[in-house]
């Protein structure tokens, strides 16, 4: 489902609407909500900006490092903000920040040149890359600032103009890092816009516009790729997982189980590619299960501006109603909370880690993605079996496998249906990835190269190797 909308803030005359800090429940602060009419203006100084942005790829190339070296001078007003409307732990807030800074940096050295074609003709034929035009981005809450770089970097090198709308959970950090990038980027080359729903549905299906780029849940993918089919505009989609962890007969359990804990647990489990599902050998499930437990029970749950604190609390009310019918859902079922179970009673959006044992794997917190601070462990007799329940799903993001004998987790690896796979280790990506996922998961792929020409065309010239005789 996709997640409804914030409230509109009290008082105002319907122009702005409130954000809401999750820790204490409480609006902190309002953003502008701008209405979809306003697009128009918008995506005209986007195409405007464009024409001088695309002729000028090494101006480009500064204007971006200088753009990344302004992220990184203003981390210490960043951070702050962005945990306090997202909830995170400060020091994910400062690497968030510092991620976004390092893929400007990638992305403005990476050069798409020209490609000679090579085929015996007696022709010489080249592809020159050309930007596309104004490109649309629409981002979650769960990693606002990340997840908008993920998409501006490769397509602003690319020589693109940009129209970014953040959730409306998440808006101001991602308003101050405009302000921010303004200070490097020529005006009109990257616009942010907030406001509630139909402001999204409104910029993805707006005419001007050449590529649509979203981070989402997959209902709303789906609306997404319907809106751009209006204009036939470029889409490239990256939705959400439902990652499985399977772990083999040898795994050292103590060794792996901090790693494999944050793997799920990280960003209060608001990750796409978390791992939301653990496999088990039948014969060590309880010592898995034990170790997770304690892991969960210990872990310090608190404001994500509170030093000390290692979990933040779930972003947003809706979300937070979710992990908990989640829950309750599996319990009935007849599932054990070995670990957490419930809300804290604190007030906030916080909810105790979570670790569920015997989960009839039918279970919603099982099939669908329970995206909270939530993990099932399920156990299994074979490995087909395991890699059958780990395959059997509509998602296709990551997966892990974990064991002693890497070849023969590289074997069991290879037999998993999604984009990333990871041996001992989950959801850590290299800048230079591509990254994509395989079924409902996604459409296109983003990170590396790859990132870059998803926001390029290719342009043929085809010209004869001599020039025609004289008649
Ligand atoms: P969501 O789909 O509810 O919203 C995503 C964005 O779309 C928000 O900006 C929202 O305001 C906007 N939106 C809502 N309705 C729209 C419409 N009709 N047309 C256009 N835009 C619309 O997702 P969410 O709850 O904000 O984020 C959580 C989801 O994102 C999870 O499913 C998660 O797995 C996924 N996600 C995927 C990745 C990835 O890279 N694959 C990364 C992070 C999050």
């Amino acid at each position: 489902m996709p997640t409804p909308q914030p409230r509109r803030a009290p008082g105002s005359a319907g122009e702005r609407f409130a954000v809401i800090d999750p820790a204490t429940g409480e609006a902190f602060d309002e953003a502008p909500d701008q209405q979809p009419q306003e697009l128009d203006a918008v995506v005209d100084r986007a195409h405007q900006a464009w024409r001088s942005w695309r002729s000028d790829p090494v101006a480009r190339t500064s204007a971006l490092l200088a753009a990344a070296d302004a992220v990184e001078a203003a981390e210490a007003d960043l951070a702050p903000l962005l945990t306090r409307e997202q909830g995170k732990p400060l020091a994910e807030s400062s690497a968030e920040i510092a991620r976004t800074a390092a893929r400007l940096r990638y992305f403005a050295e990476l050069d798409a040149g020209p490609q000679p074609i090579t085929d015996g003709r007696p022709v010489r034929s080249e592809i020159r890359w050309r930007s596309l035009g104004p490109v649309a981005a629409i981002v979650p809450w769960n990693f606002p600032l990340q997840l908008a770089s993920a998409k501006f970097a490769p397509a602003l090198a690319a020589g693109n103009t940009m129209v970014l709308k953040p959730s409306p959970f998440t808006p101001l950090a991602t308003r101050l890092l405009a302000s921010v990038l303004a200070t490097a980027l020529p005006d009109g080359v990257l616009t942010v816009v907030t406001g509630r729903e139909p402001l999204g549905a409104r910029l993805a299906s707006h005419p001007g516009i050449r590529h649509v780029t979203f981070t989402g849940s997959i209902p709303t993918g789906r609306a997404v790729a319907q809106g751009a089919a209006a204009s036939l505009a470029r889409v490239t989609l990256e939705l959400g997982g439902n990652d499985a962890a399977i772990l083999l007969e040898d795994v050292a359990v103590e060794r792996i189980a901090d790693r494999l804990f944050w793997s799920a647990f990280r960003n209060c489990g608001q990750v796409c590619m978390a791992v939301k599902r653990v496999y088990a050998p039948a014969r060590i499930y309880s010592e898995v299960v034990e170790a997770l437990a304690q892991r969960a029970k210990s872990a310090v749950v608190g404001a994500g501006l509170d030093p000390g604190t290692q979990l933040g609390p779930v972003n947003n009310a809706p979300q937070l109603t979710r992990v908990e019918r989640y829950t309750e859902q599996a319990l009935a079922a007849g599932a054990r909370a070995v670990a957490g179970g419930h809300r804290l009673d604190r007030p906030g959006y916080f909810f105790a880690p979570t670790i569920l044992a015997d989960v009839p794997c039918d279970s919603p917190v099982v099939t669908q993605e329970q995206f909270g601070p939530l993990l099932p462990v399920l156990p299994y007799g074979s490995l087909d079996e395991a890699v059958e329940a780990a395959n059997d799903t509509g998602f296709g993001l990551g997966g892990s496998v974990w064991g002693t004998d890497l070849d023969r987790a590289e074997a069991v690896a290879d037999r998993l249906e999604c984009g990333t796979v990871w041996i001992n280790h989950h959801a850590e990506l290299s800048l230079a990835q591509p990254f994509a996922g395989t079924k409902e998961s996604g459409v296109g792929v983003a990170g590396g190269p790859w990132g870059l020409y998803g926001n390029l065309r290719p342009f043929v010239v085809h010209r004869p190797l001599e020039a025609p005789e004289e008649a």
